[in-house]
């Protein structure tokens, strides 16, 4: 039964010569292809006898995966990239060759065990209870879901009666956040901003005050404050947010899939005041805390409640039930799990927290000069001081056609990654910088193309 023979191990060294390569050197920028070009060159993979893992590994390395932008670049500056440590990529690969079941104790205890290690490395930056806990699931979408229907689900049971659910957030929370009231079918009320894009406590509570004196059949059941706005990284007010929110009993989620991961940053730390309130909060590793795709931390303040919501009863998993064993499927919308969490913890392990710091410090440092620079060019309009590692700023007098050409030229250069994005309406630019790697020579270079 155990099939493992020279053609395996002969793929095997295959596969982990190029895992070598791809980490040894820098990752090349590359760029899509469309569906025409690549049926032309690739044709169709997937036949009756199969291609062979030799033709399949070298249609991967000659064409597929150079028709991938490398998310780890470190002139990708676009959305948010990515920059696993070598640790954690590596780990994946362990991950991929030891089939762990991530969902029960029973199955994956080890594993679990040293995901909740990592998570409680999250919990203690942000000053959460001993007994509070949580999850690694896919990404901050299926998070912030998960997230509130527990939320909703408390509210029902305070308030049965309530027939019409609201969510409250801002016109700059995520767009994961209407797709999750899209799901929950939940009415959004959306709180105004002030003049900094924040949403503060103030207006927070004067508008659900207001909303509420109004509309006395509908009730607001949570409240989404966003510590790192996706972008332009602007963070909420949350401990006035969450004051509120604890004294109306409407439960306190921070998204801060981006953000939140400067939670180990001591330059930027006293900005995520107030998130010891959150009743939830979400930070993706996969986004600025280096590991690699795909990994959101999901964490509750009192996990009890999340597992009230997302237990999931059949006869084929009664056995996992009814003990105090930590299930991890028990605490977000899924069931099987990969044990994404483990590169995660690996390379936190190896290199120790310090590390972290410091590299969240490189990338703050980078923006900041990143933004200095910007401000010494009078042909650039900086939108907002970075207060993360986000550097919104415009071209004056470009249209949204001149961003989209220079954009497109950067990239067919390989100079680059930056794509145009929008604040207000107006397209602008944002350099997101997460990578450790990315140094002030790599955005001067940029700049210099913008004339
Ligand atoms: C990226 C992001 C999300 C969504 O996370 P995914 O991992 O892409 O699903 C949610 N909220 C914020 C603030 C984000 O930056």
């Amino acid at each position: 039964m155990h099939k493992f023979d020279q053609n395996v191990e002969k793929l095997a060294k295959q596969i982990i010569d190029y895992s070598l390569w791809r980490l040894r050197n820098d990752p090349p920028l590359d760029g899509p292809m469309s569906p025409d070009q690549l049926s032309k060159i690739v044709g169709n993979t997937i036949t009756a006898k199969g291609i062979g893992g030799d033709k399949a590994l070298n249609l991967f390395k000659e064409v597929l995966a150079p028709a991938c932008i490398s998310t780890d670049n470190p002139r990708y500056l676009s959305f948010i990239p990515s920059a696993p440590t070598n640790a954690s990529t590596l780990f994946d690969l362990v991950v991929g060759a030891s089939s762990l079941y991530g969902g029960s104790w029973l199955e994956g205890a080890g594993a679990v065990f040293a995901e909740n290690q990592a998570l409680r490395w999250l919990m203690d930056l942000a000053q959460f209870p001993k007994n509070s806990g949580g999850v690694f699931v896919q990404g901050g979408t299926v998070g912030n879901l998960s997230a509130l229907v527990a939320a909703r689900n408390r509210a029902r049971k305070i308030n049965p009666a309530t027939k019409k659910w609201v969510l409250a957030c801002s016109s700059e929370s995520h767009s994961s956040i209407k797709a999750a009231a899209d799901v929950m079918d939940v009415e959004v009320l959306k709180i105004p901003l002030d003049d900094q894009c924040k949403l503060t406590g103030f207006n927070v509570s004067k508008t659900i005050d207001e909303f509420h004196a109004i509309y006395k059949d509908k009730k607001v059941f949570a409240v989404v404050a966003t510590a790192g706005t996706t972008n332009l990284g602007i963070i909420d007010e949350l401990g006035e947010i969450g004051i509120y929110c604890n004294q109306s009993n409407i439960w306190f989620h921070v998204d801060g899939a981006y953000g939140l991961a400067a939670l180990c940053a001591p330059s930027v730390r006293n900005q995520f005041t107030g998130i010891e309130l959150a009743d939830s909060f979400i930070v993706d590793p996969h986004k600025w805390l280096f590991a690699p795709f795909d990994a959101c931390a999901l964490i509750y303040r009192d996990p009890k409640l999340a597992k009230n919501t997302h237990l999931q009863k059949a006869g084929y998993l009664e056995t996992l039930e009814g003990n105090e064993e930590f299930n991890p499927s028990d605490y977000a919308i899924h069931l099987t799990r990969r044990a994404r969490g483990l590169p995660f913890w690996f390379s936190l392990a190896a290199h120790g927290t310090s590390a972290y710091s410091q590299a969240m410090e490189t990338t703050i440092t980078t923006a900041k000069q990143a933004a200095e620079l910007i401000v010494s060019r009078s042909d650039l309009t900086l939108l907002y001081q970075p207060l993360l590692s986000i550097v919104g700023f415009k071209k004056n007098g470009w249209s949204l056609a001149d961003y989209k050409k220079w954009s497109e030229n950067l990239l067919s250069s390989q100079i680059g990654f930056v794509v145009p994005s929008f604040h207000n309406g107006e397209p602008i630019l944002r350099f997101s910088i997460i990578n450790p790697l990315t140094t002030l020579d790599d955005i001067k270079e940029i700049l210099a193309t913008i004339s």
